[in-house]
């Protein structure tokens, strides 16, 4: 079942004008929470997120906080075969009469689809993850979590025609963040990520990484790195809702640190799998 306007529909009953600017324009915004038995990890901060998105690019928040929590346990209910599962939610600005570049007041496309997801095992992350690295094109407002996603799907597909888990992208020698997730060093036991802004998107994950840090008292600065010190540091990993927090031990065909998982990694992860129980 899927959550199109108003109803619950099977998704193969799901239909969208060619008219949405959506289709036409990618004149949306998303967000995708991880949902594990029914706990909604970061389930504010994603909501968060998203009025900032709508704000961003003038669409009205067709629901409340409250609104959307209750349709995204309406919606999870449906799939309680589901272990776990990710709901991606979708706003676009609607449907015109025609296709012209400006618009005017619309009434919002509302999607929401629950996919089953799992997390890999501690055992499995353990054995350590490829990743490529590729200049950053894109646009100057990374923050906004749009639906546009043409560079993201290029990098990611690059990512994968290697065998790799991700594109780690660098905007003017410094590295921002990955084609779907964010990135984190460790370099002389402290914590370095890109600080928010422009040039990424505020991953909820990264805030909650972050948190980790913190409770565990291990130093973390929201500070550039550049390639040379990803590739010299003695730990990276890439932070998304679907992939947790995953160890990335070579890039571009060398290891980092040798291929050793680091210690902060396990510390960062084991914290993470605790408050994610408790979210
Ligand atoms: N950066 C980009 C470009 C992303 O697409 C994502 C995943 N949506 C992230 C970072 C990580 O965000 P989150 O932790 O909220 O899933």
């Amino acid at each position: 079942m899927v959550y199109l306007n108003g109803n619950f529909i099977p998704k193969n009953k799901a239909c969208v004008s060619v008219m949405d600017r959506g289709f036409l324009f990618g004149d949306g915004v998303y967000e995708v929470f991880p949902i594990y038995g029914k706990i909604i990890v970061g389930e504010e901060l994603h909501l968060r997120r998203l009025q900032e998105g709508l704000d961003t690019i003038n669409i009205i928040n067709p629901h409340s906080n409250e609104n959307w929590s209750q349709l995204i346990r309406d919606l999870i209910s449906y799939h309680q075969d589901y272990q776990n599962q990710s709901v991606y939610l979708q706003i676009t600005r609607g449907c015109d009469n025609d296709r012209k570049h400006t618009h005017s007041d619309l009434t919002p496309t509302v999607y929401m689809q629950s996919t089953p997801f799992v997390s890999k095992s501690k055992n499995d992350l353990l054995r350590g993850s490829s990743a490529i690295t590729r200049d950053d094109i894109r646009w100057n407002q990374c923050n906004t979590k749009s639906i546009s996603l043409l560079a993201n799907i290029m990098y990611a597909q690059e990512a994968n025609n290697h065998q790799a888990e991700e594109t780690i992208l660098c905007r003017n020698g410094v590295i921002t963040e990955c084609s779907s997730s964010n990135i984190f060093i460790v370099s002389n036991g402290c914590i370095y990520t890109h600080p928010e802004g422009s040039h990424i998107l505020s991953g909820v994950t990264r805030k909650i990484v972050l948190n980790c840090a913190n409770d565990c008292q291990i130093l973390a600065k929201e500070k550039t790195f550049t390639k040379q010190e990803l590739m010299q540091a003695d730990e990276a990993w890439i932070t998304s809702s679907t992939r947790e927090i995953m160890p990335i031990t070579s890039i571009d065909g060398i290891l980092i640190n040798g291929g050793k998982i680091g210690n902060i990694w396990t510390l960062i992860y084991d914290r993470y799998q605790e408050l994610k129980n408790i979210n």
